[in-house]
């Protein structure tokens, strides 16, 4: 009876979860993003409505809700400027911005 030497070898819950953590630290360490020191150090802009620079709509295309009076974003170095919980996530991963794909410089 060899029942229970299958049911040990077959684990895809514990398989699935380890190679996911182990997917998550290459993809930490071997993203083609920024540092989360870089992410850090980029400048911050409190949002008016007025003052709008970028000529479209003011919408953080990274969770698609549109910028509040007085909101503190995240500023890149083509002046396009998002949430910063959502930039920092996106940059960690790629860093180029969302809508112009310029490469971010710190
Ligand atoms: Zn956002
Ligand atoms: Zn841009």
């Amino acid at each position: 009876m060899h029942l229970q030497d299958t049911w040990e070898e077959v684990d895809p819950d514990e398989l699935s979860y380890e190679e996911l953590l182990a997917l998550s630290e290459v993809v930490g360490t071997e993203s083609k993003g920024l540092s989360a020191d870089s992410v850090a150090s980029l400048p911050s802009v409190t949002y008016k409505a007025e003052n709008s620079h970028t000529g479209s709509s003011d919408l953080c295309v990274v969770c698609l809700v549109e910028y509040e009076e007085g909101d503190s974003l995240t500023a890149l170095s083509c002046k396009h400027s998002y949430h910063p919980e959502c930039i920092n996530n996106w940059l960690k991963i790629n860093k180029v911005c969302p809508v112009c794909s310029a490469e971010v410089s710190i």
